[in-house]
């Protein structure tokens, strides 16, 4: 374990409890349990009857639910957070299982509540979900009961379920064993070398053009071993989620992840348009991108190619130096909230044996702030990750207002925050930089960070709809699959691009596609509602401010489109999607300006 500046920067979490064997844990387990058994005698067969709960009956035993909610997510968050922190230790491994298992029988006592929401009739929930003395839940209660009218019976559903395991499941672990177990055999200074999927696309980054071409011609080659099997389990998957379509009356494959993201799909066809429209300004970064690898053009692999110079090292003290100033030049609160992290033990950055990996935030109820876990070596990647994950944890500190069934918000607008706190560093950072170089690998890293989440993941998306609708007229064959996957991507990387032949393989080891189909149009709106926001920002300036703060504040207490509507953000008008490419083209100017100095 290599020493680095964050050693000592450890979390405290005796806002939650004093250790794993505080006697409180079991008291609030108990509590739990005796309040979830009171709460299913009251309330029990009292919602779903003929006409429905008297209003005021109905806010008693959401407020209530919400109480037994937040308890148990104080003992459930605890164990998590020690776990996270040291898996190693086997009472943290114990003390984990034991709450999941407790927090599961709560849970159980519960279910019926929501059950029975959603068993009532439609306009008596309507009249319910609209009355003043539920206003506080009216958004969460309507939400419950978006997918009623997809639910199949109870008999059916609990068949549905027990056959997926041995059918859907079943499929999904296939593919998981067979691309975790591929190995990739390349030579690398006279000595064979046989590497993971993971170690071979790390390759596709090295300075070394000999080394990148090996490395993804040894990709495919070993991917294409496996075609038939692949595109079976593909095929089949595809086969099970147009029969559920069917059987659940879901006019079309994406409409069920519609209704999970809160989004209609009209919204949704207007920002992969204008995405779509947008594909040029990924063509002049390549030709760009060409040009300061001196190439005549990029071949795929050179995609990822380093250029620049890497700013290095970034000591975590610095770190926190720059985004507290980014962070203030946004907004005063901005840069106190995130200031009480750093200086109330609310981070964990130190790297040591038996911590988890990577980096993530937890705000899992609104009394408690959040805290946050990461990695910090020391280099610029991680300073982004911090400011990223503070952003999360700024979302979280700001919502505290709402109340428990209103603190989440759905995925699509999940990274406001966070993306945005990145923007706000990256922008300090790059501004502080007199080395071109400097600046370049910095603005180039950002571009090809965009690129991956809103252009590629666009690409995702066109090839996953080509493929449904394929499949509606023949079983898919590996040949059809490698046509509709280079097709896709031909749009994308143009002429700016060459893609080898084999790259008709390049679809059938990413995960999206088997385990959560359609997923990938998440991320090109979530990032793109960030860069568009940010655009907005450095439009109207201080005045942006408080109407963002505003949006936070709100938590998940409604659906993306109403909390969105103050700032003036339409997602079904083009000109709203196109401001994040406004930016995007922006950062790509900047590098073109570098690129004339450099070269
Ligand atoms: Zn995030």
């Amino acid at each position: 374990m290599e020493a680095n500046s964050a050693a000592g920067i450890r979390w405290d979490l005796s806002d939650l409890f004093s250790g794993h064997d505080d006697p409180r844990i079991n008291a609030v387990l108990e509590e739990c349990l005796k309040r979830a058994e009171g709460f299913s005698a009251r309330f029990r067969g009292t919602l779903s009857r003929p006409g429905g709960p008297a209003p005021e009956h109905l806010l008693r035993g959401l407020e209530e639910w919400e109480e037994i909610e937040e308890s148990l997510s104080r003992v459930s968050t605890y164990a998590g957070l020690l776990y996270a922190a040291d898996s190693a230790r086997a009472e943290y491994q114990d003390l984990e299982q034991k709450v999941e298992q407790r927090a599961t029988e709560v849970r159980n006592l519960l279910l019926f509540f929501k059950l029975e929401w959603m068993e009532l009739d439609g306009e008596v929930a309507e009249r319910l979900a609209g009355h003043a003395a539920l206003k506080n839940y009216g958004h969460y209660l309507r939400n419950l009961r978006r997918f009623a009218p997809h639910r199949l019976s109870e008999p059916e559903e609990k068949i549905v379920n027990e056959k997926d395991n041995a059918g859907k499941n079943a499929f999904g672990r296939l593919f998981s064993e067979i691309t975790s177990a591929l190995v990739f055999t390349l030579e690398q200074q006279g000595e064979k070398r046989e590497l993971t999927l993971s170690e071979i696309l790390a390759l596709l980054h090295q300075p070394d053009r000999e080394l990148r071409k090996r490395a993804m011609e040894a990709l495919y080659q070993e991917l294409s071993r496996h075609e038939q099997v692949l595109t079976f389990v593909y095929d089949a998957l595809i086969q099970d989620h147009l029969t559920m379509d069917r059987l659940r009356r879901y006019p079309d494959p994406m409409r069920e992840r519609h209704l999970a993201n809160e989004i209609d799909p009209q919204a949704v066809d207007r920002m992969m348009e204008v995405t779509e429209k947008n594909y040029p300004i990924a063509h002049d970064y390549f030709r760009l991108k060409a040009k300061l690898l001196r190439l005549p053009q990029l071949v795929l692999y050179d995609q990822y190619a380093p250029v620049g110079k890497e700013l290095t090292p970034f000591p975590f003290h610095q770190a926190r130096q720059s985004i507290l100033e980014a962070f203030a030049a946004f907004s005063p609160r901005f840069r106190e909230l995130a200031e009480e992290f750093f200086d109330r033990g609310w981070i964990d950055a130190e790297v040591r044996k038996g911590k988890r990996g990577g980096a993530f935030c937890a705000a899992p109820y609104p009394r408690l702030h959040p805290y946050i876990l990461c990695n910090y070596t020391d280099n610029l990647r991680d300073v982004m990750t911090v400011a990223h994950e503070l952003g999360h944890g700024l979302h979280g500190c700001l919502s505290r207002k709402q109340s428990f069934l209103n603190y989440d918000t759905p995925l699509t607008t999940a990274e406001t925050a966070s993306v945005f706190g990145e923007m706000l560093v990256f922008d300090y950072l790059v501004e502080r930089q007199a080395d071109p170089q400097v600046q370049l690998a910095l603005i180039a890293g950002k571009i090809e960070d965009a690129f991956a989440t809103v252009f590629r993941q666009n690409v995702l998306t066109r090839f996953e709809q080509a493929v449904f609708a394929k499949r509606q007229a023949a079983r898919l064959t590996p040949q059809a699959v490698g046509e509709l996957w280079l097709q896709a991507n031909g749009r994308y990387y143009g002429e700016a691009v060459e893609m080898p032949d084999a790259y008709r393989w390049g679809w059938s080891y990413i995960p999206h596609f088997i385990h959560s189909r359609f997923y990938c149009y998440s991320y090109v709106f979530g990032q793109l509602l960030v860069l568009s926001l940010y655009r907005m920002y450095r439009e109207e300036g201080g005045g942006f401010v408080p109407k963002y703060l505003e949006l936070l504040e709100a938590g998940g207490s409604d659906s993306p489109e109403a909390l969105l509507r103050p700032l003036g953000v339409d997602f079904h008008d083009p000109k709203f999607w196109q401001k994040g490419f406004d930016e995007i083209r922006g950062l790509v100017e900047r590098v073109e300006k570098l690129a004339a100095q450099i070269v």
